[in-house]
Formats: C-alpha cells, sequence, structure tokens
C-alpha cells in the first residue's frame, strides 16, 4: 500500500501539470464526430415536422441528450390553447462553479413542397389549414439541431476544458412565433437555472459555408400581423350612390398605409408595412359589405413599433371618415401577439466574434447587416434585456454555388425556398466549432 502510494506520487511528478496537457483541437474532435453527425442531419432532414407538432423531432433531441448525460425535461410550454401540447425541452449538464450558459436551437419545419432533389430530400406530407402540403426543412432548423446535439456531444467530450451549468434549449414553434413565449409562460428561468448568457446560430442562405457572421445591436426586426375590416354598406355595382363601397376604401387605405414608412418614421429608422393579403366581393356588379386586409409590420425600435401601429389605426378611421362611414362602422384594426426585435448584446457579441475568429480564423468570421425577417429567439433576453442573448449567422450556401451567383449576379434560393439546400457537411464542421468555441469561452471560470 505504502510502495503503491510512492509509485503513484512519482507518476504523478513526471505527469505535466493540468492544464497543459495538449488538448485535442475542435477540429480534430469534430472530423471525429462528422460521419454520425451528417447521419442526424439527414434524418431530421427528412423527417421534419410542422409547428405545434415537433413530437418525435423532440423525442430523438431529448433521447441524444440523455445518452450524453444530460438531465431532460420535456414537454416544457404552454400555448395557453386547451389541448395543445408543447414539445419544448430543455437539458441541463452541471460541470461545477460559474457561469450558465444556455444554447437554443428550434425544431420545426415548414409546410413547403421541398424541390432539392437532394437523395435525403423529405417526402412528408401533412394537413395544413390551407390544405394538404408537403413539409420542409426549409428554413434550416435541421442543421440547427445537428449543430446543437454536435455542440453539447463536443462539450461532454471536453468538459475539463470549462466549467458552470451548460442548458441545452430546444424550442418549439418557432415558424409561428410562438414556442420561446409559451416556454418562457411556463416557467423557463425558473424551473431550470437562470441565465447569464444565451446564444443561437441561425443558417443563412446568403454567406457561404465554412463562414460565420455576427451583428451587433439591433440584427432581426420585430413582426406583428395586422388584420384590419374595411366595413361599408354593400349594393348593385350600378348603383354605387346608394352604397358606401368598402373595396375603393381598403384600396386608399392600401396606398395610405404606405406614407407611414415615408412621411411619419424618421428615415434613419427601419420600418416596413406590407399588405399581403386584400380579400373583398364575391362577384362582377355587387358591391360587398366589408373587405379584408392582412399586414406584416417590421420595425427594430419598439417606440417605432408603437408608431407604425397607432398610425395605421388612426390612418383607417381617418379616411373611413372621410368616405362618410357613421362612427359605428369605423374599420377594425386587430393587432396579434408579435415577436419583439432581435437585440444582440454588443459585448456579449464582440466577445463571442472574438472566439470565434480564435477558432475559425479572421477570414472566416464576418460583420453582417440587419435584416427586416423576425426570431422568437428574441424573447429570451426577457423585457428590458435583463439577460444578455446573441445570435450568429451559420454560412449555409455551397460556396462554389454562393461565388458563382455573386459573380453572374444570380439571387441564391432565400431561407424558406423549396429550393433551398445547405452545404451540410462544411455548416456543421463550422458551426459546431463556432458554437463549442463560444460556450467554452464564456466558461471559462477566470474571464
Ligand atoms: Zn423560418
Ligand atoms: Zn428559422
Amino acid at each position: 500500500m505504502k510502495l503503491l502510494r510512492v509509485v503513484s506520487l512519482a507518476m504523478l511528478l513526471v505527469l505535466p501539470p493540468v492544464g497543459l496537457a495538449a488538448q485535442a483541437p475542435l477540429e480534430k474532435i469534430v472530423d471525429e464526430e462528422l460521419a454520425s453527425l451528417l447521419a442526424t442531419y439527414q434524418y431530421f432532414h427528412s423527417h421534419p415536422e410542422l409547428s405545434y407538432e415537433e413530437k418525435e423531432t423532440a423525442a430523438r433531441v431529448a433521447d441524444e441528450l440523455r445518452q450524453l448525460g444530460f438531465e431532460v425535461t420535456e414537454n416544457v410550454g404552454n400555448y395557453n390553447v386547451a389541448g395543445r401540447t408543447s414539445y419544448g425541452l430543455v437539458a441541463v449538464l452541471r460541470n461545477g462553479a460559474g457561469p450558465t450558459v444556455w444554447v437554443r436551437t428550434d425544431l420545426d419545419g415548414l409546410p413547403v413542397d421541398e424541390k432539392t432533389g437532394l437523395p435525403y430530400a423529405s417526402r412528408v406530407r401533412a394537413k395544413t389549414a390551407a390544405g394538404e402540403s408537403g413539409v420542409m426543412h426549409a428554413c434550416g432548423h435541421d442543421l440547427h439541431m445537428a449543430n446543437f446535439l454536435g455542440t453539447a456531444k463536443l462539450l461532454t467530450r471536453t468538459k475539463d476544458r470549462w466549467s458552470g451549468t451548460l442548458v441545452m434549449l430546444g424550442q418549439p414553434a418557432e415558424e409561428v412565433g410562438a414556442g420561446a413565449a409559451a416556454m418562457l409562460r411556463d416557467g423557463l428561468y425558473t424551473r431550470f437555472p437562470r441565465p447569464d448568457f444565451v446564444i443561437a446560430l441561425h443558417d443563412s442562405a446568403s454567406l457561404p459555408a465554412g463562414t460565420v457572421g455576427l451583428r451587433e445591436g439591433y440584427a432581426l426586426a420585430s413582426a406583428d400581423s395586422v388584420d384590419i375590416i374595411v366595413r361599408g354598406a354593400g349594393g348593385h355595382g350600378a348603383y354605387p350612390h346608394t352604397t358606401k363601397d368598402p373595396i375603393v376604401l381598403a384600396a386608399q387605405l392600401v396606398l395610405a398605409l404606405q406614407t407611414i414608412r415615408s412621411r411619419e418614421i424618421n428615415p434613419q429608422d427601419a420600418a416596413v408595412v406590407t399588405v399581403g393579403s386584400f380579400h373583398a366581393g364575391t362577384k362582377h356588379n355587387i358591391i360587398p359589405d366589408e373587405a379584408r386586409l392582412q399586414l406584416t409590420i417590421r420595425s427594430y425600435k419598439p417606440e417605432v413599433r408603437l408608431k407604425i401601429i397607432s398610425s395605421i389605426e388612426r390612418i383607417a378611421r381617418g379616411l373611413a371618415e372621410a368616405a362618410g362611414i357613421p362612427p359605428e362602422r369605423a374599420p377594425t384594426v386587430t393587432v396579434s401577439d408579435g415577436t419583439p426585435s432581435t437585440y444582440n448584446d454588443p459585448a456579449l457579441t464582440r466577445r463571442v466574434a472574438d472566439a470565434l475568429r480564435r477558432q475559425l480564423g479572421a477570414d472566416a468570421v464576418v460583420e453582417t447587416e440587419p435584416v427586416m425577417g423576425a426570431e422568437d429567439f428574441s424573447h429570451y433576453t426577457l423585457e428590458g434585456r435583463q439577460i444578455p442573448t446573441t445570435m450568429f449567422w451559420l454560412g449555409a450556401v455551397p460556396p462554389a454555388r454562393w461565388k458563382e451567383a455573386k459573380e453572374k449576379g444570380e439571387t441564391l434560393p432565400s431561407l424558406h425556398s423549396a429550393e433551398f439546400a445547405p452545404e451540410a457537411e462544411t455548416a456543421l464542421r463550422t458551426g459546431v466549432r463556432a458554437m463549442t468555441a463560444a460556450v467554452l469561452d464564456l466558461m471559462q471560470a477566470q474571464k
């Protein structure tokens, strides 16, 4: 016994001090995992599930995280709709003292008929409110999930390099802007360790695979849906003087709404008012009773968002009055629960960008322009930006295709396109290294 102890002490003396031992670079560990990550990606790609229906997807993600040693809780989320289950999941891995870092993926696909021609293309079909449709991971949430599981894998394999609590968050119903809010409503930050930081990535249909893009401050817009019912008084198309024509009024309204952007909002502030749907009438010679408009509005600053909404209400009311519509028949304007804009905490984003440059090389890390798309990732910072959050872009376009499109001035298939086909292998290698490096940097106790 005594002798053994002497021997082991002697052995300890010849070992290099802890921390100086050669550590396998992340690149090497990713390569070891790549075949299995690609298989996971292809599985998700060919088995997409629509928003609210991510049952099998969530089960697979939960299962893989459990196998890695995470403590997994499923069905986190409350949609406030009777009978609707949330497939949100939270997986916790405690690894000593230190910060709590959350990494988020989304889980859902879209009602899109895939036209990529890939050997693992989705053939899934589903019933939607608009009829039957193909289902496709046209936004790349399959790539997000494979990245997310790869990151979880790498962080479990490098547990000696970090200290703190890692929380992996699988969020459903991103495409309908409902999942993040539902999970927060269900006590996300009280039932589980409250985050010091939340990070996510989203694939990009405009950056080449092998690169990542970051943006400090506003990165994605807020999105609100507005429904307007313009009410008039119908009658015979040959006797318009006996009616109050809601189509003429609604047409004036569509044009007048464009003056919000051009005349009421500071030109330095971004804003979009789009009328995406206009429905009225049944026949050539009947003036209908009402016309229905559906709008999406986008902005970054909360005050701009509120200004647009109040201007829509004022203009709708004012034009109706000018058309002689009595006050009790004034247009109704309904604003649905929207998604706030995504604000990337500047200090956190800079820190992540530095970690990404060290991991991928400076050339692979670019600064991106903000976009008017929206993401419900924005909810995780909470009101008043209490929790620093950041989302970065992961290039997904095959590099040769990207170069060719740039040279010829062609437009590449966007996210949500039936032809969006990411270069998965390169994007996965880059994304897993990037996200792992970011978490490792945030989890260094002495930072
Ligand atoms: Zn999407
Ligand atoms: Zn998306």
